[in-house]
């Protein structure tokens, strides 16, 4: 099945909100054995709608459209559907009754030109939305299909979950593609491709190596019949990877290095505490988006000034000897976060978030220190990309150490 997409809004075109549907969809056709031929986005515009929406029909065996489903008058995606089709849309009045029941509900009075959202052409059928008012429409023509869903991600998420893939699933019978993705840290990707060697010419599965912001994946695809013979496929090509990759492979497909490094803490009963000062707080906020972290993490400093770092501990003598963006100072750091929140492994992070040095080292100096109560270990980044990147990677490289860190004592209790 040939499939095209399409996002309708102004707001795209001008730059003002990014295209996720398109990304989110996109995403789950290789799995439905669905292949995507072309992706489009149209301002809110009628003639322009019709031309873009009757050029996919035309071409494609499925339409799918994002967005236009509201009650105003730049929400035009089922007049230009209408039209393409060449139908006259009427009000539905089940759909109008549940509108009106919508609003009802909400204590609202209902405002007439929402009745458009009521609206059907002959050959659609309505998509439930309990997300929204607008419902999607189903059109089916010809032998061919147009699926119309509303551009809120909340409910076009939903609608396609529960809705349109699995009505999808049934329809189509070609040939599905699955991935799994491995996730390692620790190893460059020219390090890596060479590690594996002739794996990466296999064909069926396929072997992608990519480089990303929390590590190198290694993407496993395979194309079969249905998903349990991908799978099939993928499970012996994955036993090979992770015989030559296994030491730095911290996860898979939708893992993140903090889900993972949360996951090791509460499995042997550790706590962490950190102290930050160039990112801000962003490491604490990035290992507190994990539900649960609370079992874990017991504080996140954010000492900006030398001063505050030393009320909380940290050694005044080593921030005047070595300077404060320095890998002793990061060390004392972690070593005193542990101390001030009682826990059981800290991390201390200092350095020049940029884009002015500071004490004479570059932007983008960084000194991640860990410690759990023994022994401390530093590592340093130089590398800058702005201001963010700097932040982000400082955390990247924070979680990577922590993930090690645990990773080899747990091996070294299970010995
Ligand atoms: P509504 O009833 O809310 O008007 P709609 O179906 O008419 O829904 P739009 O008016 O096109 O949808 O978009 C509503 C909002 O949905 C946008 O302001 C934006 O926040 C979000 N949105 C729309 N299209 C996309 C898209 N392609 N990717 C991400 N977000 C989107
Ligand atoms: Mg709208």
């Amino acid at each position: 099945m040939r499939a095209e997409l399409i996002s309708v809004g102004t707001e795209i075109l001008l730059g003002e909100i990014l295209d996720t549907n398109s990304q989110f969809i996109a995403s789950r056709l290789p799995a439905l054995g669905i292949d995507l031929y072309y992706m489009s986005v149209v301002g809110d515009n009628l003639e322009r709608l019709k031309e873009v929406i009757g050029r996919a029909y035309s071409r494609s065996d499925l339409v799918i459209t994002t967005g236009g489903l509201g009650p105003t008058d730049d929400d035009l995606t089922r007049e230009a559907i209408a039209a393409v089709v060449g139908e006259e849309p009427r009000v539905e009045p089940t759909l109008e009754q549940q509108l009106r029941a919508f609003f009802a509900a909400r204590g609202v009075s209902f405002p007439e030109r929402n009745l458009k959202q009521a609206w059907l052409i002959p050959s659609a059928r309505p998509i439930p939305n309990p997300r929204g008012t607008a419902p999607g429409w189903w059109v089916e023509k010809d032998g061919r299909i147009i699926v119309a869903m509303p551009g809120p991600p909340p409910e076009m998420e939903r609608m396609w979950n529960e809705e349109v893939a699995p009505r999808l699933r049934e329809r189509v019978r070609g040939a599905v593609l699955v991935t799994r993705t491995l996730k390692t840290i620790g190893i460059g990707e020219g390090h890596l491709d060479e590690m594996l060697g002739e794996l990466t010419r296999s064909q069926n599965p396929t072997i992608g190596v990519y480089a990303r912001p929390d590590g190198v994946h290694v993407r496993i695809g395979a194309k079969a019949a249905d998903e349990e013979s991908a799978r099939a496929l993928i499970a012996p090509m994955e036993e090979r990877v992770r015989a030559i990759l296994g030491e730095y492979i911290w996860g898979a497909d939708d893992e993140t290095l903090e889900l993972v490094v949360g996951r090791l803490l509460r499995e042997r009963g550790l706590t962490l505490a950190t102290m930050e000062s160039c990112t801000g707080g962003l490491l604490a906020d990035t290992i507190t988006n994990v539900p649960g972290s609370s079992a874990y993490f017991r504080a996140g400093y954010v000492a900006y000034d030398p001063e505050v770092k030393v009320a909380l501990g940290v050694q005044r003598g080593l921030i005047e000897s070595h300077g404060v963006v320095s890998a002793e100072v990061a060390a004392d750091m972690a070593r005193a976060a542990r101390a001030v929140a009682s826990a059981d492994i800290g991390v201390g992070i200092t350095g020049v978030a940029g884009p002015d040095p500071l004490e004479g080292k570059p932007p983008g100096t960084v000194h991640i220190g860990l410690h759990d109560g023994e022994t401390a270990q530093v590592q340093s980044m130089t590398f800058y990309q702005g201001r963010l990147a700097t932040k982000r990677r400082a955390v990247t490289i924070a979680l990577g150490m922590l993930w090690r860190h645990l990773r080899q004592n747990t091996v070294r209790q299970g010995e």
